[in-house]
């Protein structure tokens, strides 16, 4: 198993997590339990369990009999928020290795990236995030060009194959001023030890993360985009399992995809487009049919000697009532119109009447809405809605028919 070299001082008051990123169990003790906000929490002697920190997130596992739901850093020590009461004593402590070990591959790999995008582009980084799918840094740089993404991600392969070990080192804070670090800053307050992570002979950082113990272990790289930011560029990226956990996902994609349209993957934009294309002519000879059919069934309702004019359509939706509505009153201004429809599972309904019919149309409609139990509204000489009960169609004809001859 790789181990993390650690040099610096005071190696007693360090986590294991801070000494050995690579420690998956440990035997330790529970030196408090106590419930914050109704959760049950814990603070122990030592742990392998990574607090949230530098755009890390927290770990995950077990301690005891208890699952780790999140940790906080705390002055008094880590606080463990866990899912049922733990006592005060001896425990076993479990890691999440799964979990960490993609945190670390991601973690880590953006030290490299920051430190090549800095020294080979000359570009800072400015903000870290590691995201559950994934990744990215906001860099100084205006603008980041296709070429320059291809560059720098041949760099880092470059600097991951050259398998440069990555070693922990604690110096004192007045040491630490005196070398040149990068660093954002340290913490506001920070008292004691620096800790430093070093990529050999290539890049120093003060950090207090989990990291692999080589470049080697990053496996490979895929920055996947760019885009702007406030005050420069975003970099999207992902490091090691996770590249191959993309390229698996895109390969099962592009499979189903090859199966659907029948072409191979350089022929599956082209078909795609195809299809939509002909989707959007499809719907513009739909409209154009409804437009037709509607005028249609206008002339043939206008043509009946009645003063109440109802149909039920199938398969149509309320816009297609509209235009028979609208199309029906231009010819027939004496009528009151009552069109109901169905489709996809929803029914709609239009209640309108002629410019010379003395219907009142909201009351009317209202009444209707009740009796079908649905909803509309409208003003004027119009009334719209959807309802459910088309059981009682009858009913809400009757009514209407009632109305316009009394
Ligand atoms: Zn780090």
């Amino acid at each position: 198993m790789p181990q993390l070299t650690v040099t610096g001082l005071f190696m007693g008051a360090h986590k294991r997590y801070e000494t050995d990123a690579y420690a998956r169990t440990l035997d330790t003790v529970v030196v408090r339990a106590f419930e914050d906000s109704g959760r049950h929490c814990v603070v122990l002697e030592d742990s392998i369990l990574y607090p949230e920190g530098g755009g890390q997130p927290s770990d995950r596992g077990r301690i005891g009999s208890a699952n780790v739901l999140d940790i906080a850093k705390g002055r008094d020590g880590d606080k463990h928020i866990v899912d049922r009461a733990l006592e005060p004593g001896p425990v076993s402590v479990a890691l999440d290795w799964v979990r960490r070990f993609d945190h670390m591959q991601q973690h880590t790999g953006q030290h490299l990236l920051t430190a090549v995008a800095h020294g080979s582009f000359g570009w800072a980084t400015t903000a870290f995030h590691l995201g559950p799918e994934l990744c990215d840094i906001e860099l100084d740089a205006p603008q980041i060009t296709p070429q320059q993404r291809h560059d720098l991600e041949e760099a880092v392969m470059g600097e991951i194959m050259a398998a440069r070990s990555v070693t922990a080192s604690w110096v004192s804070l007045e040491e630490y001023k005196t070398l040149n670090v990068r660093s954002r800053g340290l913490p506001d307050g920070h008292q004691g030890d620096v800790r430093l992570i070093e990529i050999k002979d290539m890049d120093v950082n003060t950090c207090g993360g989990t990291h692999l113990a080589s470049t080697s272990e990053l496996e490979c790289v895929k920055l996947i985009g760019a885009e702007p930011a406030p005050g420069g560029s975003r970099l999207i990226f992902v490091f090691g399992k996770r590249v191959r956990a993309r390229l698996d996902a895109h390969e099962q994609r592009n499979h189903a995809l090859r199966t659907i349209l029948g072409r191979p993957d350089e022929g599956l934009v082209a078909a795609v487009e195809k299809h939509i294309s002909l989707e959007k002519e499809l719907e513009r000879s739909l409209r154009s049919a409804d437009e037709e059919l509607a005028a249609l069934y206008a002339k043939t309702f206008t043509a009946e000697n009645k003063t109440f004019l109802t149909h039920h359509f199938e398969n149509k939706d309320a816009t297609f009532l509209q235009k028979v509505v609208r199309q029906l009153l231009d010819a027939a201004s004496d009528r009151l119109v009552f069109l109901t429809a169905e489709k996809d599972g929803g029914a709609f309904f239009s209640l309108a009447a002629g410019n010379t019919c003395g219907a009142d149309v909201p009351r009317l409609g209202r009444e209707v809405a009740a009796i079908l139990n649905g909803k509309g509204g409208g003003s004027g000489r119009q009334f719209q809605g959807k309802f459910t009960d088309l059981g009682k169609l009858a009913e809400a004809r009757a009514i209407l028919d009632t109305a316009v001859k009394g």
